[in-house]
C-alpha cells in the first residue's frame, strides 16, 4: 500500500473548511479515490458527522459510513485515506486514533487546529503501529 497521498488543493481547502466549521468538535471524513502510480490518490472528499460530537475524538454514523462505502464501490473507488480534526492538539494520532484505527489499508489524514495555520499530516497506522506518510498537494488530480 502506497505511502504517499496525493490530493488536490481545493480538496484539501474542503477538509480544512470542515475542520474549522466542526470546531470546537473534531470533524471527520473518508477520502475516496485510487490507487495508481505508487500513490493513493483522492477524487472525491466525504465530509461526514462527528456523531460523538467531541473535541478529542470523532466517531463516524454508522449508517452515513455505509451509504458512503456503498457509494465507493459503486463508482469503483477506495476509502484511500480517513481524516479527522484535532482542534486542540498537534496533528499526531492520540491512543484513542491508535487503538481505533481499523483500516489498515488506508491513509489517516490529521488536520490540527491548534496553531493559526492548520497543519495536516498522513500516517499508516495498522496493528497499532503508526509510520508517517507523505502528502502531495498539487492543483489537480485530472
Ligand atoms: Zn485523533
Amino acid at each position: 500500500m502506497p505511502h504517499l497521498l496525493r490530493i488536490t488543493r481545493a480538496q484539501l481547502s474542503a477538509v480544512i473548511s470542515h475542520a474549522n466549521l466542526c470546531e470546537p468538535e473534531e470533524a471527520c471524513g473518508i477520502l475516496a479515490g485510487v490507487y495508481a502510480d505508487g500513490a493513493a490518490v483522492v477524487k472525491k472528499t466525504y465530509l461526514m458527522e462527528n456523531t460523538a460530537h467531541s473535541a478529542t475524538f470523532y466517531e463516524m454514523d454508522s449508517r452515513e459510513q455505509f451509504q458512503v462505502f456503498d457509494e465507493m464501490r459503486r463508482d469503483g473507488m477506495e476509502p484511500v485515506a480517513i481524516f479527522h480534526s484535532h482542534p486542540h492538539s498537534p496533528a499526531v494520532p492520540s491512543q484513542h486514533d491508535r487503538d481505533l484505527a481499523f483500516y489498515p489499508d488506508s491513509l489517516y489524514l490529521i488536520v490540527s487546529l491548534m496553531n493559526q495555520e492548520p497543519e495536516s499530516r498522513v500516517y499508516r497506522i495498522a496493528d497499532g503501529k503508526v509510520e508517517e506518510a507523505e502528502m502531495e498537494v498539487v492543483e489537480d488530480v485530472g
